[in-house]
């Protein structure tokens, strides 16, 4: 493999493990009307804000941005469902001429009449970058006339790429955070930065912590609501799962009300037992140490056999990776190489260069690098690199099934967990059963000789 088979334009943002000493190229704006996998600004906004259960969230633009929602991402609440719809001020021609701004205090208006929110974030699309509505404006008039809180969320397209779109995110949970008066700090308490709660993923995590002592005081923004995220500044600690969405607002965080942060990753059983170990370190009380300890010892007792007897059925498989951030393309190779598969493609939507030295040092030589791909790029290393299997979103699983490789879904839709221990299983499982699916016998094999070669449990 090498990167003479990319075009011109796409050399520096792709890179063969051992062949190129160049660090990637990442993080460019995305251009309009240029196909890529990657989500637009506002989807960027969206992913981050939408979990927050309680919120009305309003797409102020055509109502075809507005079928981003919860339907294709399933956070999942243990309160208000509010969440769960999606309203649209559906611009029209007329609206883009003469101006959106009163049909977005119109929905407003009866918006709050219907439901009564706490809170209502107002998200900017493209057209209203063109357009130019006064968002700042017209929120902070509903705010002022219904004493509630309108919050304004910039990500209207063009003002770069899904990254710009988790910032603008961030900016508008700042404004929600931001307590009445400044609250006096909880121990061993500590906000669950990154975490969506797909498949009720944090009521895992925040089961572990809580049995060993910690208090998980917030999550962003999983299973969160307006009341939670207004106690948030009294943590005494910030760890982040989704580190491209949420590291911006852990530093805001550590910046305005000094609390410190912490990367971690629930993904597989090496990087789950380092991170509850990390967050037992950080607030250093035996008790929460011992426990933590007795935690881990109890789970690997239960899910390394497991995982053994997978990996013993994978040998000499090859997955390609395409998911969002550069840290959850980190966790995945090592959870990858946990069960005994091979990595061949590494790519990601929004992941920052450092993230991508640390995949290239991580990496095995030969593996492909890229950034920011398109169809036409994941098929063809795909299919080079001879992926036995996929991991991606939502876009990229009829790629993968019309390529005739096995596919797991790490994103959006998914109906299990997939973080801690039980996570791990589930992976394994799940990796298991699609390269074992029958329906390989009936496809060509693009990606080598599937069929017959993986033993059935
Ligand atoms: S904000 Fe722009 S790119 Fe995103 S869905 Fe709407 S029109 Fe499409």
């Amino acid at each position: 493999m090498d990167t003479a088979q990319a075009i011109k334009e796409r050399e520096l943002f792709i890179a063969t493990k051992g062949k190129q000493k160049t660090s990637l190229k990442c993080d460019a704006d995305s251009i309009a009307g240029c196909v890529s996998q990657r989500a637009c600004v506002y989807c960027g906004a969206r992913v981050v804000l939408n979990p927050i259960t309680d919120a009305v969230h309003l797409v102020h633009g055509p109502i075809g941005c507005a079928s981003y929602t919860w339907d294709i991402r399933g956070s999942l609440s243990s309160g208000s469902e509010l969440y769960r719809n999606s309203f649209s001020t559906d611009l029209k021609e007329h609206d883009v001429i003469f101006g959106g701004e009163p049909k977005l205090k119109r929905a407003i208006d009866e918006l709050v009449e219907k439901y009564q929110p706490k809170l209502i974030f107002v998200y900017s699309t493209c057209i209203v970058g063109v357009i130019g509505d006064d968002l700042e404006a017209v929120c902070k008039q509903a705010a002022a006339k219904y004493n509630i809180e309108v919050i304004p969320v910039q990500s209207s397209g063009f003002i770069g790429n899904k990254s710009a779109g988790y910032r603008a995110a961030c900016d508008a949970i700042m404004r929600v955070v931001t307590p009445r008066k400044r609250l006096s700090r909880k121990v061993n308490s500590l906000n669950y930065l990154g975490d969506f709660n797909l498949a009720g993923e944090a009521w895992i995590i925040r089961s572990y912590l809580e049995e060993v002592g910690i208090d998980v005081n917030a999550v962003f923004t999983g299973d969160s609501s307006y009341d939670t995220l207004k106690q948030a500044t009294a943590a005494s600690l910030n760890i982040i799962q989704c580190a491209g969405s949420m590291n911006y607002l852990a530093k805001k965080l550590q910046e305005e009300y000094s609390i410190p942060y912490i990367q971690v990753s629930f993904l597989g059983l090496e990087d789950t037992a380092i991170s509850l170990r990390r967050i037992a370190e950080f607030f250093g009380d035996a008790e929460i140490i011992a426990k933590t300890e007795a935690l881990i010892e109890r789970e690997l007792a239960s899910t390394r056999p497991v995982i053994d007897r997978y990996k013993g059925m994978f040998s000499g498989k090859k997955a390609a990776v395409y998911v969002g951030g550069g840290f959850k393309a980190i966790s995945l190779i090592k959870q990858f190489r946990e069960i005994g598969i091979d990595v061949v493609m590494v790519g990601t939507q929004t992941g920052r260069p450092e993230e991508y030295d640390t995949i290239h040092d991580l990496a095995d030589e030969g593996t492909v690098i890229l950034d920011d791909a398109n169809p036409s790029e994941l098929e063809r290393f795909m299919t080079q690199q001879g992926a036995h299997l996929l991991v991606g979103g939502v876009k990229e699983r009829p790629l993968a099934y019309k390529l005739g490789i096995a596919f797991i879904d790490h994103n959006h839709d998914r109906k299990h967990p997939l973080s801690g221990f039980v996570g791990a299983i589930n992976f394994a499982k799940e990796v298991h059963s699609t390269l074992c699916s029958p329906v390989w016998d009936y496809m060509y094999d693009f990606g080598g000789d599937l069929n017959g070669t993986i033993a059935k449990v």
